[in-house]
């Protein structure tokens, strides 16, 4: 899993959520289909059913035993009688067909079929009483004992009946407890189970986010960190590790333009070790290199404000920019420098004027002008260094106009 893309991984979370509501939703329909099921089977299965066979029994009593009392007492002549047993007899047809129209279990089939017979022999005994009363048959004929018994026995008969129904509404009502209970309990697991997958799948997916953040940020940090090692790398002569050549060109042209802008002065040094041909032929070449390494180290540390910049332009030769300085001040900055590679005390015997390494500098400080080329500035540096170089070496040529 850990392998997989975030994109697939999500994927699978809206997948697997989808296939979770789906799930939910066939087991609740289904469910639902069942307990309609269900419902359909107590009401019309027991429930109407129980009412045809109550209508059966008072249909019994009512219109065909109590008539037939009537019409023993006096109380209805013989065309009431057999217009209440017809009336009665269609009634009962009617209810017990409408019964059998429900659906039966196949266990009820065997009473119901006995019950059958029951309606079948009171049919024809009540039919034997409204051919009596048609025919004005004397009304003792009819005995009461038999139409009791009769009567009863179909009672009995249905009530059976009626209590069977009634045991299976309670079944089926148990039933559809059950079911629903069931139904609850199966959308709650799923629910869980679901919900849980989901959490723990957006878990994952969260914790693996947090992950590549984590190692993007590590990683441009790196990224930031060795952009600014490979400026600075950029920007850094590899032997004294001050400014080199390239920085300079930069700073050079975009404090030239400040100055312009800001009719402001700047400096502009050129600074070449004196005889250092003999010195690297007197005491070696890697000797040179050191040489080389104190100068840029006491220019550097000799310049320390802001505005001011140190670089190896190549060679025993060093560049430097003065930017907050005024004229008088860079002047007196310059006969420091030079005093300073003095003062390391470095023997040089090829020397001959001090016996120590000594460096010339020409310098130049001006408030530049439109008219101006900044080529000239160095131009001119150059030239005062040549002086310096003449004049006897160990000095400072300074000039602040072209
Ligand atoms: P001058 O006083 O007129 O400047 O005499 P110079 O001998 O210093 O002048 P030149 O330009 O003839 O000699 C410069 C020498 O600097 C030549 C070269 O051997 C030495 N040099 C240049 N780059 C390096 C470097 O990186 N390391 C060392 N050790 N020497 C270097
Ligand atoms: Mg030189
Ligand atoms: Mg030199």
């Amino acid at each position: 899993m850990e392998s997989f893309q975030l994109k697939t991984k999500l994927l699978y979370l809206l997948l697997s959520v989808a296939v979770g509501i789906a799930v939910v939703g066939f087991v609740g329909y289904f469910n639902l289909l069942t307990m309609k099921k269900n419902v359909d089977t107590l009401y019309f299965g027991s429930l109407i059913p129980l009412g045809e066979l109550s209508s059966i029994t008072s249909a019994y009593h009512h219109d065909l035993e109590a008539g037939v009392y009537r019409w023993k007492a006096g109380v209805v002549n013989d065309e009431d009688l057999t217009q209440s047993i017809t009336l009665g007899l269609e009634h009962v047809d009617q209810m017990w067909s409408s019964y059998l129209s429900h659906h039966k279990r196949p266990e009820e089939l065997p009473y119901i079929h006995y019950t059958e017979e029951q309606i079948d022999s009171m049919k024809r005994y009540f039919e034997e009483i409204r051919s009596l009363a048609l025919n004005h048959t004397s009304r003792s004929a009819i005995s009461v004992i038999t139409l009791a018994d009769n009567t009863s026995s179909i009672h009995n008969t249905v009530s059976q009946l009626i209590a069977y129904e009634t045991a299976a509404a309670t079944y089926e009502r148990s039933i559809l407890l059950a079911h629903h209970q069931n139904s609850l309990m199966q959308l709650a697991v799923m629910l869980g189970v679901i919900l849980l997958g989901v959490m723990t799948f957006a878990w994952r997916i969260f914790m693996q986010i947090e992950q590549q953040q984590q190692q993007l940020l590590e990683s441009s940090e790196a990224l930031k960190h060795l952009n600014v090692k490979l400026e600075q790398a950029s920007y850094t002569d590899t032997l004294t590790g001050i400014f080199n050549r390239r920085y300079f060109n930069l700073v050079y042209e975009r404090e030239f333009k400040r100055a312009l802008r800001a009719n402001k002065s700047i400096t502009f040094m050129m600074i070449d070790i004196d005889f250092f041909k003999q010195y690297n032929d007197t005491y070696g070449h890697l000797q040179g290199d050191v040489a080389l390494q104190n100068v840029a180290h006491i220019l550097k540390s000799s310049l320390l404000r802001p505005g001011d910049f140190v670089f190896r332009l190549g060679g025993e030769e060093f560049g430097i920019i003065l930017t907050e300085t005024d004229c008088p001040n860079a002047r007196k900055m310059g006969e420091k420098l030079r005093f300073n590679v003095e003062s390391l005390n470095m023997e040089h015997k090829g020397n001959k004027k001090t016996g120590l390494l000594t460096i010339s500098a020409g310098a130049i400080c001006i408030v530049p002008t439109e008219s101006m080329n900044n080529e000239s500035l160095l131009h001119s540096a150059d030239t005062n260094l040549y002086a310096a170089k003449e004049r006897g070496r160990n000095m400072v040529v300074f000039s602040n106009s072209l």
